[in-house]
């Protein structure tokens, strides 16, 4: 009633204060709280440092919800988990963390404790410790049993997700939780989910018909994107950006090798720009120390593999640059999402060719650690990013907020994208006819069903050389490649392991599976194909 909820909303307020010293809510946290608090499974989508760990942390404190006890949060990162527990230490709050490698004496230590009236208000686990150990299953049921167990919080939710970014096989054994404890609440948590790995997520975990708290936008207003092609001497072309309009200022330059970060740290060093390096391999004080020093702002730039940016929080980066491709959009995004924190203009560039996605593709089909569903969904998501890269006309924040299923109006843009600077009037054309024409070609040529792309090229009267509008001039060469490279992405066509004999060209094929007949018999999902073109080549009166 009325007065349960004004003094739960009291106890929230000074709970805020008094605990944790902190005077007004960041958005969506004051929701998050109360939704779980009055008993409800709660989704929450919340940005990298947007404050998700208060969400719980703040309800595990509050004893005059609908559900009391202590709030069980389960983390896939040991460091993290030890450094949320020193800071729940020194903020004076009960907690316990159980690892995977405590002694016997430590856990039966904690065990008593639970079973004590000297409980903890949070218990953090790794998720491994839920799957392998009966043992805590039954120590949480007994808690549950007296009514002491509040909720289970599954932080960085996605890794529930075959389709989520560092899925972890261990994290399947959440899907248990509900049936097991039906009338125990959970709250989910991560700050990248597409609308799969949200269903997935909510399926796994069983909280279909949950609270869900997510921002109205994941636009980043302040943030320009670019997709650069990819020059032959990279690292002095990003030199010579950097020091054309960037001297001085902040920035994270993401490659995909270790030894290319150090290469590149040094270059920019011998150059007059403060970098360093940093990637999982250095030890943990040098680690320290790059951080510190680039908090202190000593070094102005970090050379990096994706294993910096857990937990960075610094609001002057004035550009993210992707020297080679990401594997993935949302990782894409939530890289980029590291500029800018401070809301003042920053960019983001990224460096894109063809040829890198061969060796990517290689790597994930070697990869034998993983089950082929997860190597498929894998390779799917790569031609995610490829189609990003080379749909140079529409709007780069439509497209990519439309893989976290928004649909981003790109006059909202305001010329904050290359594309939306570069072609105002773009246009979106049936190229089906023109693609079929293209397969059949393909299908004629030799028994492998291969060939390169200057070959494809040559052939340009037998698969259709014209776009509408533009009859006489043809289909460029750069649209011709962008055409394949689409197919390609699509799945339609696949790439054919590159050999010498490619001379570095890409080779194509068609797919064996039924995408491509599907296809040419003008059915199934990638029917009609369409591509953007700017209006004026297409030859397409816009005005
Ligand atoms: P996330 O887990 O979402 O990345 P954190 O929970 O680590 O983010 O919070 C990021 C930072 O924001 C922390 O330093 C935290 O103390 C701070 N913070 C969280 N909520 C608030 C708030 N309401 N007011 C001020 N600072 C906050």
């Amino acid at each position: 009633n009325d007065q349960q909820m004004a003094d739960l909303r009291e106890e929230i307020m000074d709970k805020l204060d008094r605990v944790f010293r902190l005077k007004t809510f960041r958005s969506n946290q004051y929701e998050a709280v109360l939704s779980t608090l009055l008993g409800y499974d709660v989704f929450v989508l919340m940005a990298t440092g947007g404050g998700k760990s208060l969400c719980y942390q703040l309800a595990a404190v509050c004893q005059r919800g609908r559900v009391k006890g202590v709030t069980v949060v389960v983390t896939p990162l040991i460091a993290l988990m030890n450094d949320q527990v020193s800071a729940l230490e020194a903020k004076k709050i009960e907690v316990i963390s159980l690892m995977a490698d405590l002694s016997e004496e430590k856990s039966d230590e904690i065990k008593n404790r639970l079973r004590s009236r000297d409980k903890p208000s949070l218990l953090y686990l790794t998720p491994e410790k839920l799957d392998r150990s009966q043992g805590t299953r039954q120590m949480l049921k007994a808690l549950n049993y007296t009514g002491d167990l509040a909720r289970f919080v599954v932080d960085e939710a996605h890794c529930v997700s075959a389709w989520g970014r560092g899925f972890r096989e261990a994290y399947t054994a959440l899907s248990g939780l509900k049936q097991d404890f039906p009338n125990v609440p959970i709250m989910a948590l991560t700050a990248t989910a597409t609308p799969q790995v949200e269903k997935d997520v909510k399926n796994i975990l069983g909280i279909n018909d949950c609270i869900r708290i997510a921002p109205e936008s994941l636009d980043r207003p302040n943030l320009f994107y670019q997709v650069l092609r990819k020059p032959k001497d990279l690292k002095k072309a990003i030199l010579d950006w950097i020091k054309a309009d960037h001297f001085g200022e902040c920035g994270i330059i993401y490659c995909s090798s270790r030894d290319r970060c150090e290469e590149w740290a040094l270059y920019f060093r011998d150059n007059g720009i403060t970098a360093k390096h940093f990637h999982a391999a250095l030890d943990a004080v040098s680690k320290q120390q790059t951080q510190d020093k680039w908090a202190s702002g000593e070094c102005s730039v970090i050379v990096a593999t994706i294993a910096f940016g857990m937990g960075i929080d610094k609001p002057d980066v004035r550009y993210v640059i992707h020297s080679t491709l990401p594997d993935r959009l949302d990782s894409y995004y939530q890289e980029t999402g590291r500029a800018g924190r401070d809301g003042l203009a920053s960019r983001c560039l990224l460096y894109y060719t063809v040829a890198d996605t061969h060796y990517m593709f290689k790597r994930i089909d070697d990869d034998m650690t993983v089950t082929p569903e997860y190597r498929e969904n894998q390779k799917t998501m790569l031609r995610q990013v490829m189609q990003y890269c080379q749909n140079n006309v529409e709007c780069r924040r439509t497209q990519v907020l439309l893989h976290f299923g928004e649909r981003f109006d790109p006059l909202a843009c305001n010329q904050g994208c290359d594309n939306c600077c570069n072609s105002k009037d773009s246009t979106k054309i049936d190229m089906s006819e023109v693609a079929i024409a293209a397969i059949q070609c393909l299908k004629r040529l030799g028994p492998r069903q291969t060939l390169t792309k200057a070959k494809l090229v040559q052939k340009r009267e037998e698969w259709g050389s014209t776009i509408p509008g533009n009859q006489e001039k043809g289909l460029s060469m750069t649209d011709r490649e962008r055409l394949l490279n689409s197919l390609l992405s699509l799945g339609i066509l696949e790439q054919v392991s590159c050999g010498n004999a490619s001379n570095g060209f890409p080779q194509y094929k068609i797919n064996p599976t039924s995408l491509a007949d599907e296809f040419l018999q003008k059915r199934g999902p990638h029917y009609p194909f369409t591509m953007w073109f700017k209006a004026k080549a297409a030859g397409v009166n816009t005005t």
